[in-house]
């Protein structure tokens, strides 16, 4: 017979005992009670470092709890490493503000150490030092977080809530173990935990999350890569899988059967199936039913809910280049295909006043123009009508790898509009090209993609165990860069 030790987690940290619950650990909460000011104290005059003084409060928490409770006990500390300093948490909201300023566009650590105790003695340790790169960011900024997040900031040394949406937006970068970052190593901890056998023979790790993407072709998507880099960084177990399926709705239908069947939490859907997700859907989001067509379908309670991050995708993207301050005022858009849809209703969404259409279709402009009340201009006048608009966007398949170029007279945009083409394969297209020569701001189409990723990301993979939000940054865009650059190069 498997004995089952029991486990006492010895700290009053709320997010301590979430992400442990969070993992399937059955324990016990006792707090210490310790002052762990003596133990600081005394770290600092026998000269010792930040590492070893957390490891000394993560094993002195362990050993005041072990010495009265049988079974492994887990101890844990986290020390934020500033310029060499550490820093305790704020003690109101005035130092909260004052620490966020003075660590904003900085790097810090977050020294977190953890030790496991058994029959009164210490019997494994772990040091984990994630590091982050804070925003650069103004008083008001850091003014206008901590009064939309309150007073809990006050439980945390960094005085931010890195698990919640605002506070992971302070950052430009996270690197490091995620777990740690919010205050305990888990994975590490659990690996051991398994070894001294504290779950017996039942235990099992989360089930692994299952989401893909489905059209047809589907082999060149680069949404596989994005999705499983996120799920990589934040240690989840799953995968994204690309999914051919046939055109029609009949085949859909029965590939999304056969998929919910397997356990699949979600789907991204791209050409020719966005409008038969839509159609599927027992429920839609306002943007779904806006554009038209859905590019996300969730899978929940036995029901498909469909939705649309294309227009999200593509403000976000164009937000990011042009800062919040920069309002489009009046825009053309090349093209009234799928992903023009989602464009014209961000366009709307964000407030720009005068849209204007060109495409070589007149039809398919005119319908498009008529539901969202743009201004028709003929293909052929598409160079003239640039007079007057603060941003260009190409949403036609011109430019792209094996398609004709998209010829258009660049004379009449102002030098200071923004030009954005959706196409990314190439890069760097000849419009974008074209435009950043004569001074034009761009946007290319990678970063509609990595930003329109993001919901799905979070909806299938992000809430396993708890949040967890995806990052669209640097890191990112180099893998996708440099799989975009391998597939041009073979
Ligand atoms: P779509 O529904 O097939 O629409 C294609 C558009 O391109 C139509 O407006 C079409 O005009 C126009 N077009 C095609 N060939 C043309 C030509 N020779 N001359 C003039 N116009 C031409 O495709 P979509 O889904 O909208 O996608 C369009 C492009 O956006 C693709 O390159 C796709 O990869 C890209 N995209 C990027 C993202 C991203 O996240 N970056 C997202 C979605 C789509 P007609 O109406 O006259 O046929």
């Amino acid at each position: 017979m498997t004995v089952v030790r029991s486990v006492t987690l010895a700290s009053g940290s709320a997010i301590r005992a979430a992400i442990l619950k969070d993992h399937g650990v059955a324990f016990d909460v006792v707090k210490p009670g310790l002052d762990e000011s003596v133990i600081k104290t005394e770290a600092a005059q026998g000269g010792l470092g930040l590492e070893e003084t957390a490891m000394r409060l993560a094993e002195a928490k362990c050993m005041a709890v072990a010495k009265n409770r049988p079974g492994l006990v887990i101890g844990s500390d986290q020390i934020l490493e500033f310029r060499g300093r550490a820093f305790d948490k704020p003690a109101n909201m005035d130092e909260a503000g004052a620490r966020l300023l003075e660590m904003q566009g900085e790097t810090h650590s977050l020294i977190n150490a953890t030790a496991l105790a058994e029959d009164g003695e210490i019997i494994w340790r772990n040091l984990s030092r994630p590091r982050l790169t804070m925003r650069g960011m103004t008083s008001d900024d850091i003014n206008a977080y901590l009064k939309e997040v309150g007073n809990g900031v006050l439980s945390s040394v960094g005085a931010y809530q890195v698990e919640t949406a605002p506070g992971v937006g302070l950052f430009e970068r996270i690197s490091g173990d995620w777990f740690a970052v919010q205050g305990l190593a888990v994975c590490p901890l659990l690996a051991e935990l398994s070894r001294r056998g504290a779950f017996g023979e039942g235990w099992k790790n989360p089930a692994p999350v299952l989401a893909g993407v489905v059209g047809s072709p589907i082999s060149h998507s680069l949404s596989p890569l994005i999705h499983n880099e996120w799920a990589r960084r934040a240690l989840i177990a799953g995968e994204y899988r690309a999914v051919d399926v046939a055109p029609g709705y009949g085949p859909f239908v029965e590939a999304m059967e056969a998929l919910r069947a397997q356990g699949f939490a979600g789907v991204n859907v791209t050409i020719p199936h966005k409008e038969n997700a839509l159609r599927y859907a027992d429920e839609a989001s306002d943007a779904a039913k806006t554009i038209g067509a859905a590019n996300m379908l969730t899978f929940a309670g036995g029901r498909a809910y469909a939705d649309n991050s294309d227009a999200t995708g593509f403000a976000e993207a164009l937000m990011a280049t042009l800062g919040g301050d920069d309002k489009v005022e009046s825009a053309m858009m090349l093209g009234a295909g799928g992903a023009a849809r989602g464009v014209v209703a961000a366009l709307r969404e964000m407030g720009c006043a005068r849209v204007q259409i060109a495409n070589r279709t007149r039809e398919k402009a005119d319908t498009l123009s008529n539901e969202f009340a743009l201004k028709c201009v003929d293909w052929a006048a598409r160079g003239p009508a640039l007079a007057g608009c603060d941003l260009l966007i190409n949403t036609t398949s011109l430019g792209m790898t094996g398609q004709p170029p998209l010829e258009i007279d660049l004379s009449a945009l102002p030098a200071g509009a923004t030009v954005f083409d959706i196409v990314y394969a190439p890069l760097e297209t000849q419009l974008l090209k074209a435009a950043r020569k004569r001074g034009n701001k761009t946007v290319n189409g990678l970063e509609m993609l990595m930003h329109q990723a993001a919901p799905g990301f979070s909806a299938w993979f992000g809430g396993r165990p708890y949040p967890v939000f995806p990052r669209v940054d640097d890191d990112l865009r180099d893998l996708l860069i440099a799989e975009l650059n391998r597939r041009s190069a073979s």
